[in-house]
């Protein structure tokens, strides 16, 4: 496995690469890998022929009060984990040469005003410029995006389709631990009886699906899931919301595709989950 710091050389090879009429899968991720990264890379190798992995923890989509300086990070054990996986070249390249004389940057409209969209401002237009400004230096054909992260995953979705980039957005599952709590670097914040209780994200949304189901009515059911969430004297409220699985806008029809997406804080750590419930 080739590590590659420099943007420069990175471009040059990724060039190279297509000249060679190379395949190149990309996986762009903020490090700290776990099992749900992995998943992305492993889906990556089996159709292309070359797999580039980034490592950048984007400093353009933390808001001032948020946990960049603090997100977890172990270049070792990512390096060990790509490397036993195949991947061809890890790119790493440093802050300030992706992020400095930044004149000019890609903002969504519309997909980002909802869910984690509506509290963070300036979030998805500091990804949406890296996400692209790593497209054309890796250059690949398909890019791998997980679902658990739903508004990234739709915003980069439609940022290919409006900007004509040509990268073919694939979408990867959630990847879960035993108890059904999704993967997330930010797991590691929780101390141990945080992780205890933090299965209230997935069974707040095993608890939504149900109501949805047994045709109770939007107020009722977010009333519901909010006293539930409230039970629990360490767990906090950010969103939780069904939404039009095409527009992210909040929804009472349920007889379209929906989403629920909920972000709840578990002390200070804030953990994000989704289901799309399919209209059949
Ligand atoms: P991050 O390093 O958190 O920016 O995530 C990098 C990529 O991994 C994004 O496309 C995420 O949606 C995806 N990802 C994160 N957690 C999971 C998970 N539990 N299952 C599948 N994909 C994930």
């Amino acid at each position: 496995m080739n590590i590659i710091t420099d943007i420069k050389e990175m471009q040059e090879t990724a060039i190279k690469l297509k000249k060679q009429d190379k395949s190149i899968g990309f996986v762009p991720t903020m490090g700290y890998l776990h099992i749900g990264h992995k998943e992305l890379i492993l889906n990556a190798r089996k159709t292309n022929d070359i797999v580039i992995v980034s490592i950048f923890v984007n400093p353009l989509q933390f808001g001032i009060n948020e946990d960049l300086d603090k997100y977890p990070r172990n270049i070792c054990a990512d390096t060990q984990l790509c490397e036993s996986i195949n991947v061809d070249f890890l790119f790493i390249p440093d802050t300030s040469s992706l992020t400095q004389n930044l004149l000019m940057q890609i903002q969504p409209s519309r997909l980002d005003q909802y869910l984690c969209g509506a509290s963070r401002p300036g979030h998805f237009t500091g990804v949406c410029t890296i996400v692209a400004k790593l497209f054309n230096i890796t250059l690949p054909d398909t890019a791998y995006f997980g679902k658990k992260d739903i508004q990234q995953l739709k915003i980069i979705e439609q940022m290919v389709m409006d900007l004509n980039i040509p990268v073919r957005i694939i979408p990867v599952e959630t990847v879960r631990e035993h108890d059904g709590l999704a993967y997330s670097s930010r797991n590691s914040y929780l101390t141990q009886k945080e992780r205890g209780i933090a299965t209230i994200v997935p069974d707040v949304i095993n608890l939504i699906t149900q109501q949805i189901k047994s045709h109770l009515g939007r107020e009722e059911i977010l009333n519901n899931a909010l006293t539930f969430i409230d039970n629990e004297k360490l767990a906090l409220v950010n969103y939780i919301e069904i939404v039009d699985e095409k527009t992210l806008a909040p929804t009472d029809d349920f007889k379209q595709n929906i989403v629920i997406a909920v972000a709840i804080y578990i002390g200070n750590t804030k953990l994000i989950d989704n289901r799309l419930i399919k209209y059949t």
